[in-house]
Formats: C-alpha cells, structure tokens, sequence
C-alpha cells in the first residue's frame, strides 16, 4: 500500500500557490494545502460550491424572503441599539421602498459605511424581520462602482483562508494547468458531453448568459461532463482494483471433496435450501481459485447465512488454512461461536473465541492457539484485529453484517491475513455478509470491486410473522399477549424505543421499562439487556433467555443484528414509529425464526408523521427484505440507503449517486471502451481525478 502514497507531497511546492500567496505568505499555502490544493491540476478541479449573482441590483420591493438578493440605495437612519442586545441597526430606501439591516457584532468602520445620507449596495438573504423584511450582516459596498458581467464562484474554504485569495490562486493555475482533454472526442460526441476545458472554464467563471438555475442545480452541460469524468474514474479505478485483485494470489483451498465439508453436510438436522446450496456452491468455486475472493453475501434475516459461512470455512481448513470470522456486537459474535462450535467440534475442528472481555489468561491461551495454527476458525468481535493477534495461516476471513465495520477495520483483519500468508506473497480470500439487500445496479455502479451472492429463499416451514400495528393506548392489551404467548411456553422481546438525543436517556428508558414490565407482569422472568451492562453480564442474560430461564426480555437495539432464538415468537417493539425501516426489518427478523407461528407488535404515539406512516405501512405490507429494501431506497434515496461508508459517496465531490445514477451508468459502459481502446487516456483520466484515493478500491 505504502506505494500507493505518493511520497514528499508535503515538500513539493505549488506554482499555483506560491503566486497567489505572494512572497513569504506561507499561511495562505498552508491553508491551500489543507484542502488539498497541491499542483496546478488540484487547483483546476476545486469547483464552486455556488454561486453568487452580483451581477444585477434589483429594486427593494422586488426581494423575497429566503433568497439573496443586490440592492443599491440611501441610508435614512443609522443607530446602535441595545434591545434586545446591542446590534447596528440601519435603514436603506431606494424608489421602491425600505428595508433594514441588522449586525449583532460590527465594526466602527462598518458602522461609519452605513452612516445615514450615504448611499451604498448591499447584498445577502432576506428574511422576515420584526418590522418587515431584513438583511443580517450584508456586504456592503460603495454605491456605483461597476458591476461584474458574471456570477462569482463561492468556493469550499477553510478557516482564514479568503474567497479572495482562494479565486486568485485558482485563476492562477487556470493559466498554467493542463486542460487538455482525457476523453477521446467520439467519446464525448457519444455521451453528448463539452469538452473538459471548455466546462472547468464556465465553471470557475460563467458567462454572462448562463442559466443561474442550472449552475447552481448543477444540471449545466459543464457540471455533466465533470460529473461524467468523476464517475468514470471511479468505475475506471473499480475495473483496475479487479484487475488487480486477479493478478493477486491467494491460497487455493482445493480440498472440496474432502471429508469434511462432507462430513458437516452429513451432520446437519435440515436439509440446506436451493438457494443455500448454490451459493455455497459459488463461494466453494471462488475459494479455489488461486486469487482472492471478495465476494459479498446477501440473504434477508432469517435466511440462514451462518451455516453458509460454515460451509466456507471447513473448505478452507479441509485445505489447510486457518478461518477468521468476525461480527460487529460481542453478543452476536458468541452466538456465532456456540452454534459453530456446536456444528464443527463434532467434525474435530479447533474453534478459538476472541473478544474484548476475556482474562488475561484466557487471552493468552487464544493468543497462542491462534499463533500457533492450533485454532482453526477464530471467532470475534474487532477484537480480532487487535496487534497481538497473530495467525499461522490465516486463508479466509469472513465479516458478518459487513455494512457494521469501517473501511479500516476491514482491511486491518486481511492485513492479518497477509501478513500470515506473507512469505509466499498470498492474500486471504474474504466473505463479506449482509441481510441488507442492495439492488443489483446500485451494488455494480457504486460498490468497490466485489462478486455479490444472494440468498432468494426462506428455510422451509416458516410461517410468516404476523405484525400488528398497534397504538400506544392499547398497551394492556400488548400486555395481554405476552402473558398468553409466555403461557404457552414461549418467549418474547419487548424492544425499547430508540432515543436518538441521548445515549444516558435510552438507558435509562429501558431501565424503567424494565421496572414497569416486572411490576405489571408479576408471574412472569423479565431480563433486560442493554449496550452498556458488562459483556459478561450480558452473556449471562441472553444465556438464560436462550435456555429458556427468561420469559420476556427487555432490550434496546444491541439485539438488533443476528441474535437467534427460536422459541421466540413475540417480538413488541415501543415507539416503532421512531426506527427506521431496515432496523425494523431486523427487529422482526428476530422472531419466526422456528416453526412457531410468530407475532410482532409495532407500538407507535400519535401523530406519525409522512415518512413513520409509510415506513409502518410498508412493515405492515410485507415481509419480503428485498421488497422492504427496495421502499426504504425509495423512502431515503440511495446515499443514506447504502450509508457513506460502503456507498462510494465519500470518494464523489459532485456527482451524487442519488440524483446521477443515468450518468453512472453511461460511465459504466464508457469503461470498456476506454480501457479496450484508449488506454492512455484512461491513464491520464485516472490520474487526473483519482490522486489518493486507492485505499478505499480495496475495502
Ligand atoms: P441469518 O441469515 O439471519 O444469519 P441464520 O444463519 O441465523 O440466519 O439462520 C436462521 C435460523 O435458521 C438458524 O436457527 C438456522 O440454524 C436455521 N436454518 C438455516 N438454514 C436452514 C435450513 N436450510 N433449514 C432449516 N433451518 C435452517
Ligand atoms: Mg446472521
């Protein structure tokens, strides 16, 4: 990776820079420098966030409240007044009409600017104002003084660091930077687009004639053609990172036929699904191959990823290699490590435990099984990837509920690997799982390089959850059924409901709500879980809610992910109204999970708003994750759908995958072209665009 930095940035001055700074001004290069203005070509694609039209003064009685707005007239009062606070206060009229000014903090040159009888221009937003409309802090101008022909870019600054001198900078690398085109014109004729030169130039300084609107919407033929590039070179540094991957080596775990996988098949107590077989059958495929997999697991709650997991891993250790299974939550990652141990212990396999609430003592001994090849699978939180975790031969790692890590993380636990395998230059193979169904083109255009396998198929025999939308009022009756269901010797969750403020006042809700269930249920076990109870205190309640020690289990969100209790048949989750559809999903998928006929209550507080009714509705209306994904990308919109960390939309400054899916797929299909036909310019395009940003390709 080291060689992906490029080395002494830091040293290499800017032409740019140093020109708009001026001799020996330093701080404004340094300012430059953090925001990432460089060279010469950093400067060109620093683009305006907006703009600002000062090009027309319009008369008072046209402005609008919640626009800006230039205006030129005479001060007819000036005065500082100290209610409710001192501020400067000023009122400027031209034939139209009047409108008063207001500065909280000011200046005495300022306050002299707007003495009354002078004439001056002032600009900024109007809003409503005790006597009227009013401008809060405009920029003042003299009156007069020509306008300018075009609208002026406002750039992303930083802290001290001027409009001014920023522009300054940015028109002097506009002189010397390279312009030149990175798209072959049959390109650009094809996909319609301006030429790269002509849109950085309208960009940085609009013609007179330009459409306001479209700049600023970014639909400008010039924003379209710098849209197209930055999406081009993201699916162009995709194409590379698979080329990479497949000129990488892994170890091939060949040992399909052995006895093992055999023998985990023989011992199951159901039969595997169609869909469970085939992608067991796709995973086994990509894992004997002698590059890396990156492969991307999805199945809806329920579907049962785990023992597809399990599958991956006795081939990978059939062939020799150690397996690394990581999970976000330490309550998930042990039910993970008993139910695979419960498989594989049987078949011989060595299973090792790792999470951040060992003993020193244990630690050691899972730091030594793990260090000397002894320990097979090795199953964790992140704890996994902590610096004295060593592996002997680490082949395969395998990451539930992926979305859950960060990049980092990710990349950390295959470094292990790495460096494991390191003498023989061998990456591991990695099985990321996720019950978040992503839509096939969103995954393709704007996931890093990965395979995708999806699980389409429940088990057999499950009988659907029933869900119940029910309000608050009727909580007796909500009551009600937990006594019935526990009665029949069932188990159920009661979900507290998510305080987003405060992560002290969600505790302290489900404390209470604890309290009031043991009260109102006085026949009945009631545990309760929570984020912030001691790991081994929270092993010892779900062990007794597994066992069948607890009847009714008070929770927050910890059991969101994964956690699996077949006797479970109830879940009621409070103030449903404030969780999100995918959360909710996930909630649900806790129960129905064995035959029982399976009920979960959504609680809600009037009045709901738009999005709580549609989101309730939709739970109401199915059960299907893929369906319920597709409404939640069509309630959210796809950036906070697939969330900035895995959506790729840290590494777009102006495309947005929520509103440019057309031009990232007309980029998609331009990657092949460019790559089988102008491989050069597909260079220069990638470096143009794609200056440190590798790390991400690989996660
Ligand atoms: P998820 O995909 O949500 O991780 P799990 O792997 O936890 O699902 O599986 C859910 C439950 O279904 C588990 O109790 C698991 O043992 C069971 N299961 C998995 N596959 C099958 C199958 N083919 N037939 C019956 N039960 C299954
Ligand atoms: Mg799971």
């Amino acid at each position: 990776m080291a060689a992906l930095k490029a080395p002494g940035r830091r040293s290499r001055k800017s032409a740019a820079a140093t020109q708009a700074a001026g001799s020996g001004s330093s701080l404004v290069e340094r300012k430059l420098r953090h925001l990432g203005l460089h060279q010469p070509s950093d400067f060109v694609v620093h683009l305006p966030l907006r703009y600002e039209d000062e090009t027309r003064v319009v008369p008072i009685a046209s402005v609008q409240p919640g626009a800006s707005a230039q205006i030129e007239g005479d001060v007819i009062r000036s005065e500082v007044q100290f209610r409710p606070r001192r501020q400067l206060h000023a009122i400027i009229q031209d034939d139209t009409g009047q409108l008063a000014l207001r500065w909280l903090h000011f200046y005495p040159n300022q306050q002299k600017q707007v003495e009354a009888g002078k004439r001056i221009r002032v600009r900024g937003e109007v809003r409503h104002g005790f006597g009227g409309y009013e401008m809060v802090h405009p920029k003042v101008s003299a009156a007069g003084t020509p306008l300018p022909q075009a609208l002026t870019p406002v750039y992303p600054a930083t802290d001290g660091l001027s409009q001014a001198s920023l522009r300054k900078a940015i028109d002097a690398a506009l002189d010397t930077a390279d312009l030149s085109d990175s798209l072959p014109a049959e390109l650009c004729q094809r996909y319609n687009l301006i030429s790269f030169a002509d849109a950085i130039r309208v960009l940085h300084h609009p013609p007179a004639n330009v459409s306001y609107a479209d700049l600023i919407e970014r639909e400008h033929p010039a924003w379209v053609r710098i849209k197209f590039d930055e999406l081009l070179a993201q699916q162009l540094s995709l194409a590379a990172a698979r080329a990479a991957r497949r000129r990488q080596r892994a170890p091939a775990l060949t040992a399909v036929q052995a006895v093992l996988p055999q023998q985990l098949q023989a011992s199951l107590p159901f039969e595997l699904t169609g869909a469970q077989a085939r992608v067991i059958a796709e995973i086994s495929q990509d894992l004997r191959r002698t590059f890396p997999m990156h492969r991307l697991l999805q199945g809806d709650v329920g579907s049962g990823k785990t023992i597809v997991a399990a599958f991956a891993a006795v081939q990978a250790i059939a062939s020799g290699c150690q397996v690394a299974i990581m999970a976000p939550t330490e309550i998930l990652a042990e039910q993970h490590f008993h139910k695979l141990s419960a498989w594989l212990e049987p078949l011989g396999v060595h299973l090792a435990w790792l999470a951040g609430s060992l003993t020193g003592k244990q630690r050691k001994a899972a730091f030594d099984a793990v260090a000397s090849g002894q320990a097979q699978l090795v199953v964790g939180t992140t704890a996994l990837i902590q610096e004295k975790v060593i592996f002997a031969k680490l082949g395969l790692i395998i990451l539930d509920e992926q979305h859950r890590f960060g990049v980092g993380q990710r990349l950390e636990l295959s470094r292990k690997g790495e460096d494991s395998l390191g003498h023989e230059a061998l990456i591991p193979h990695q099985l990321n799982m996720s019950a978040t169904p992503i839509p096939r083109t969103l995954a393709m255009t704007f996931f890093a390089d990965l395979d995708v396998s999806a699980i389409d198929e429940l088990p057999p025999g499950r009988s659907p959850v029933l869900t119940k939308l029910i309000a608050d009022s009727r909580r007796d009756e909500v009551l009600g059924s937990v006594m019935t269901e526990v009665r029949e010797g069932r188990q159920a969750y009661w979900v507290c409901p998510l305080v987003e403020e405060s992560e002290a006042l969600q505790l302290q809700t489900a404390v209470d709500t604890h309290a009031r269930l043991v009260q109102a249920l006085p026949d009945m076990r009631v545990g309760l879980i929570h984020g912030k109870l001691a790991t081994a205190e929270k092993q010892a309640v779900m062990h007794d809610f597994r066992a069948g020690s607890i009847d009714l289990l008070v929770a927050t969100t910890v059991i969101e992910v994964g956690v699996d209790v077949p006797n479970a048949s109830l879940m009621i989750i409070e103030h449903a109204e404030r969780f999100g559809l995918a959360q909710l999903h996930q909630l649900r998928g806790r129960v129905g999970r064995g035959s029982l006929q399976s009920i979960c209550v959504l609680m809600y507080q009037t009045p709901l708003s738009m999005i709580a009714r549609q989101r309730l509705r939709a739970m109401y209306e199915t059960a299907d994750g893929f369906d319920i994904a597709r409404r939640d990308l069509e309630l959210r919109g796809p950036g906070e759908f697939l969330g900035v960390r895995q959506s790729g939309q840290e590494l777009l400054r102006f495309a947005s995958i929520d509103t440019d899916i057309r031009i990232a797929e007309q980029a998609r299909e331009a990657v092949v072209e460019l790559r089988d036909h102008y491989p050069g310019h597909a260079q220069s395009h990638l470096r143009r665009w794609m200056r440190n940003k590798q790390d991400f390709l690989r996660s």
